[in-house]
C-alpha cells in the first residue's frame, strides 16, 4: 500500500506543513502522493530535536546498546521488506528484481556493517618519556561530531541515505536528513522503523524538501548542525561547501562522474560484455559509478561494439512488477528532457548512433512515463560535449584506441574523477592502468563490487573526503588526544 501523504519526520513524531508537493510515479508519471515540505521552522525544530537527543538517552547510551538498536533495525527493514521495495518502486519506477537485490538489502546492510565497525575499532596509543625522565602516555579518543545534516539524491534513495546515516549513528551522531525531492519515501518510512525497535527521539529525522529557498538550503546553512554530508551533483556540492564554511564545519561531498571503462584486447570478452551492460545501463544508467565512456583496444572494437549493441537491445524495459524487466524508467520527467537533450546533442555533434537515441513505445498510460531508450554512439572526438558532461542516463559512446599511454590520456582527460573500470587479463597491465587512472576507484575485471571497509570517494570534480570503514569513522566522530602524565 502506497501512503498517499509523506510527511517530515521531526523528534520521533511525523509532521505534516502548510505546503505540500507532489509526488509522482515514473512508470506514468501519475500522482500518487503529497509530500508535507519543511520550512525553515520545521527544519529548526528538526535540527533542536537532534542536538537535544545528543544530551538524552542516546548521548548517554553504551556502546553495546547502540550495536544492538542498529542490529534491530536491520531486522526491522527486513521485516518490513515489501513495504520498503514498494515505496523505493513508486518513487523511482526502477524494477523490483534490481532493488530487491541491491537497493534494500544494501540499505538494510549499511546499518549491520558500521555496528561491526565500530564494535571492532582499536585506537592509537602513545608512550612518551617527559623531561623530569618520566612517563605520561597518549590515547586517541573518539566523540560524536554532533548533528550531522545528511543530503540525499534520489538515484539509490534508501542505499545511499543509510550509506551515511549508519556510520553516524553508530559513531553516536543525530542525523536530520533531507532526501530528495523526487524520492523521499524510504527516508519517511524507515522513521516508523526507528520508532518500532526504540532508538529515541530526535535521533533520526527526515526534511523533506527542496534545495535552494527550501529545505535543503536551510538545513545546510543551520548553524547548530556540526557537519555536512552530502551526495549529487558537482554543482550543487560546490554550494553546500560554501555554506560549510560557515561555521567552518566538516564537509564529506561525493558527486558527479564521467566514468570510463577500458576494454583491452586481451580481456575475457565475454565478462567484458556482460560487466559492461551492466555498468551502462544497471538502474537505467542512474548510477554514479557507471560508465558513459567506453575505450576498446581496435582488434576487437567491431565485435565490442555488435555485442554490446545486441545486449542494449535485449534488455527488458518494463513495471518494476515485471519479473523479467531489468530496464525501468528514468526517476522523473525533469530528468528524461536532461537525458533526451544530450541524446540531440550527440547527433548534432555527429555521433553515429549504433542503437537507441530516444523514447521507446509503451502502451497505454505507460506512455506518459519517463522512459528511454538504452542508446550507444560511435564516432565522436573527445572534445564532443556527449564525452565530457556527465549525463547520468542509459547511455555510451565507445571510441577504439591502440595503446596504453593513450588510453590512460583519454581517459584521464576529465574534470570528473569517479571511477573506472579496466578489463584486461594482463596482470601487470591492470595493476598499471589501475593506478594510474585518476579516480577514486580502479575496478578490474569487475564493476560495482563494494566491500565497505574500503574506502569511497571522487577525486578531482568527483568529490572530497572519503567514506566507508575507517574513513567513515574518521568523518563521523571528532578524534581527541588525551595525554596523561604518569
Ligand atoms: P542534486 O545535486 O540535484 O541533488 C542532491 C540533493 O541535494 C537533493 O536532495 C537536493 O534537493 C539537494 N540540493 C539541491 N540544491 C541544494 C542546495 N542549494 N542546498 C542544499 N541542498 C540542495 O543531485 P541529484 O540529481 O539528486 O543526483 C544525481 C547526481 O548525484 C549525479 O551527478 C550523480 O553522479 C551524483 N551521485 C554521486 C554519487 C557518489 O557517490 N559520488 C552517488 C550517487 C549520485
Amino acid at each position: 500500500m502506497i501512503a498517499d501523504k509523506i510527511l517530515n519526520f521531526i523528534d520521533g513524531a511525523y509532521v505534516a506543513t502548510d505546503k505540500w508537493y507532489e509526488n509522482r510515479n515514473p512508470i506514468n508519471n501519475k500522482v500518487i502522493g503529497m509530500v508535507a515540505e519543511a520550512g525553515e521552522k520545521e527544519v529548526d525544530a528538526a535540527v533542536k530535536a537532534a542536538k537535544a537527543a545528543l544530551k538524552g538517552p542516546w548521548g548517554s547510551m553504551s556502546l553495546q546498546k547502540r550495536i544492538e538498536l542498529l542490529e534491530a533495525l536491520v531486522v526491522e527493514i527486513n521485516n518490513r521488506f515489501d513495504d520498503f521495495l514498494e515505496a523505493e518502486c513508486a518513487d523511482t519506477g526502477k524494477p523490483k528484481s534490481m532493488a530487491s537485490h541491491v537497493d534494500i538489502p544494501r540499505g538494510a546492510a549499511n546499518f549491520k556493517v558500521f555496528a561491526d565497525m565500530v564494535k571492532n575499532v582499536p585506537t592509537e596509543f602513545f608512550e612518551m618519556t617527559t623531561p623530569d625522565g618520566g612517563k605520561a602516555i597518549n590515547y586517541g579518543y573518539r566523540r560524536p561530531v554532533g548533528v550531522v545534516g545528511v543530503i540525499c539524491p534520489w538515484n539509490l534513495p534508501l542505499l545511499l541515505m543509510t550509506w551515511k546515516v549508519g556510520p553516524a549513528l553508530a559513531c553516536g551522531n543525530t542525523v536530520v536528513v533531507k532526501p530528495s525531492e523526487d524520492t523521499p519515501r524510504t527516508a519517511a518510512l524507515l522513521g516508523e522503523v526507528m520508532n518500532k525497535v526504540g532508538i529515541p527521539k530526535g535521533v533520526y529525522n527526515v526534511v523533506n524538501g527542496f534545495g535552494a529557498n527550501s529545505a535543503g538550503a536551510f538545513l545546510t546553512a543551520h548553524p547548530d548542525v556540526d557537519a555536512l554530508t552530502f551526495t549529487g551533483e558537482t554543482r550543487t556540492g560546490e554550494v553546500i561547501m560554501k555554506s560549510a564554511a560557515n561555521g567552518s564545519r566538516p564537509v564529506s561531498l561525493e558527486m558527479g562522474g564521467k566514468n570510463a571503462a577500458i576494454v583491452f584486447a586481451d580481456c575475457d570478452f565475454d565478462k567484458a560484455i556482460e560487466g559492461t551492460l551492466r555498468s551502462v545501463f544497471l538502474n537505467c544508467g542512474q548510477v554514479c559509478l557507471g560508465t558513459e565512456r567506453v575505450y576498446v583496444e581496435r582488434p576487437i572494437f567491431d565485435k565490442f561494439v555488435a555485442a554490446l549493441k545486441a545486449g542494449a537491445e535485449g534488455m527488458k524495459i518494463g513495471v518494476p512488477d515485471d519479473p523479467a524487466a531489468n530496464f525501468g524508467p528514468l526517476v522523473s520527467k525533469k530528468h528524461q528532457e536532461k537525458v533526451l537533450s544530450y541524446y540531440k546533442v550527440a547527433v548534432e555533434e555527429g555521433a553515429t548512433l549504433v542503437t537507441g537515441g530516444g523514447v521507446p513505445d509503451m502502451p497505454g498510460e505507460l506512455a506518459d512515463g519517463c522512459w528511454v531508450q538504452p542508446t550507444i554512439w560511435t564516432g565522436l572526438p573527445e572534445t564532443a560535449r556527449v564525452i565530457k558532461e556527465e549525463i547520468f542516463g542509459p547511455c555510451c559512446h565507445i571510441a577504439p584506441f591502440d595503446a596504453e599511454d593513450e588510453v590512460l590520456e583519454k581517459a584521464n582527460d576529465n574534470k570528473y574523477g569517479l571511477a573506472c573500470a579496466i578489463w584486461t587479463q594482463d596482470v601487470s597491465r591492470a595493476h598499471r592502468v589501475a593506478q594510474k587512472m585518476e579516480v577514486g576507484i580502479s575496478w578490474v575485471n569487475s564493476w560495482f563490487l563494494r566491500d565497505l571497509r574500503t574506502p569511497f570517494g571522487g577525486s578531482k570534480q568527483s568529490g572530497i573526503g572519503r567514506e566507508g570503514g575507517v574513513h567513515s569513522l574518521e568523518f563521523y566522530t571528532d578524534l581527541k588526544n588525551v595525554c596523561i602524565k604518569l
